[in-house]
């Protein structure tokens, strides 16, 4: 049987895997959703046999029924290779009561990796199943990682071009030199003048703009959105989930059947949905931590069910999380609306005109799977300097935010469930904001300097990624206003 995918707007509108892997966006502004949750099925005895790539086609398969066997298995053999620096694609790392799941050995060291290695390939193969002839043109707005990882994923992929904008002061030194030193004909970087939600709402429009799409199709080009909007970017998520569990019931850290918990350093709400996802195809997992930063719009939506962006924007030192709009989080409202898309649009609606919205008593008691909390800019800090000079264990701010709050949790519950930390950057990709927690006196030394002394300190090697982009030349200037971006997509594109 086809599993289909519904908008999370229209009941009416539903497609294959294929066709919202190749749209992104439903009509209308809505997102896709498999019009039910899969189960897993195979055992976990069976599934802590198996390696990375067999997984990711056990999950997978149950999503993308469209695709044949050998396409999907060709997508995931393509997509986890040695891009990776390690054949677990995604190893454990126990410290400090925790397990630290580190999804960051891809090709940019952050988490988006996971999924934007795999994504162009499930795009290819969708749009020849599709019989669109038209290039695909990838457009995102990225706070600092989705816009690498994706440049490395579609760089030099044939029918397909990326324009990424970024939020010109909103992304660490190191991404922003690891983005604006992309090569590929095929790439397009731009720095705006505005912050991440402005970059974001400024794609958004486009893809709505049905002028912008004629003149496009005329030119034999298509939008799609390579954000984490896209199910193409969730369904590769669930995997490392399934797959952490299989690594501590295989390595007899659990017993099969034992629940454990998942904490997760939350933006846009894609990696802790894709958690979500999980436990509803029955993987034991209990609690769902959702971490913030200061920007902690989600801490307080689930503590009073009022979604609430009306509020000042803080720059963080980790700065994948100075979001405001979590627009992965339409698919949970989706569901806890009881699968009611008049519903959600209208809350929606109501998110675009005040900026805020309240969800009904009902729909707060199905919250229950998770917990929320935040971690503000000295407690990050503190963890990151605590758990080097305890264990010696160095982890990025992101993942700091998480600990934080599982520390957090812990004091509130008591709970003392195995538990999973999703650890979504190397800190190398930080380093200065991580060696400047561990000690002040890195404080003056240069970014290259302070990744040298991090290696030194961690006694882990330098990554390939910060190696390459030493000396890598500059190859794209272009900074424009929020509202010259359709002109600058026109120009790259000639259309
Ligand atoms: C994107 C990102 C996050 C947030 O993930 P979401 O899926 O947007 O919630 C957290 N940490 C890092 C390092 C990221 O790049």
């Amino acid at each position: 049987m086809k599993l289909q995918y519904v908008s999370t707007r229209d009941a009416s509108e539903v497609v294959s895997a294929s066709q919202a892997i190749l749209k992104g966006l439903a009509n209308g502004g809505g997102l896709f959703v498999p019009t039910q949750i899969p189960q897993l099925s195979v055992s976990l005895q069976e599934l802590s046999k198996m390696s990375y790539q067999e997984i990711a086609y056990e999950v997978m398969k149950l999503y993308l029924t469209d695709f044949t066997e050998e396409e999907l298995k060709g997508c995931i053999n393509r997509a986890y290779d040695d891009k990776f620096d390690t054949e677990e694609i995604a190893p454990m790392v126990y410290a400090d009561g925790a397990y630290y799941l580190e999804l960051f050995h891809g090709s940019t060291i952050a988490f988006k990796d996971m999924a934007l290695s795999i994504l162009p390939h499930l795009m290819i193969t969708s749009a020849r199943k599709n019989n669109v002839s038209n290039d695909i043109v990838i457009l995102t707005a990225t706070s600092g990682d989705t816009g690498k990882a994706a440049l490395a994923g579609f760089a030099g992929v044939e029918g397909t071009k990326i324009i990424v904008f970024y939020p010109k002061d909103g992304v660490s030194p190191i991404q922003k030199k690891q983005m604006v030193t992309q090569v590929g004909d095929n790439t397009l970087v731009v720095g705006i003048n505005g912050n991440f939600d402005q970059a974001q709402t400024g794609v958004k429009k486009m893809f709505a703009d049905k002028e912008l799409a004629e003149e496009l199709d005329k030119a034999h080009y298509q939008f799609s959105s390579a954000n984490s909007i896209n199910i193409g970017r969730l369904v590769p998520q669930i995997v490392y989930y399934v797959y952490a569990y299989s690594k501590l019931l295989a390595n007899e850290r659990i017993k099969e059947g034992e629940k454990i918990n998942v904490v997760v350093p939350t933006g846009n709400f894609g990696n802790i949905l894709a958690a979500f996802y999980a436990k509803n195809m029955g993987l034991p997992i209990d609690k769902l931590i959702c971490a913030s930063n200061e920007n902690k719009v989600l801490y307080d939506f689930f503590q009073t069910g009022v979604y609430d962006k009306n509020r000042e924007f803080v720059l963080t030192n980790s700065p994948s999380m100075d979001i405001l709009i979590s627009s992965n989080l339409e698919r949970l409202i989706y569901r806890i609306a009881g699968e009611d898309a008049e519903k959600n649009a209208a809350l929606m609606n109501q998110l675009v005109s005040e900026g805020k919205y309240e969800i009904t008593d009902e729909m707060r008691e199905k919250l229950g799977d998770f917990y929320g909390n935040y971690t503000d800019e000295d407690e990050t800090g503190k963890v990151i300097h605590d758990l080097y000079e305890d264990t010696g264990y160095v982890i990025d701010t992101h993942t700091a935010v998480a600990a934080g709050v599982y520390e957090k949790y812990k004091k509130d519950t008591g709970d003392t469930k195995a538990t999973v930390i999703a650890s979504t950057a190397s800190p190398f990709k930080f380093a200065r904001s991580v060696m400047g927690a561990i000690d002040s006196a890195y404080d003056d030394m240069d970014d290259f300097a302070l990744v040298d002394k991090l290696s030194e300190i961690a006694n882990v090697k330098v990554p390939k990624a910060v190696e390459e982009i030493r000396n890598a030349e500059i190859r794209h200037k272009t900074i424009c206003e929020v509202d010259e971006m359709p002109q600058v997509v026109r120009d790259f594109l000639k259309a």
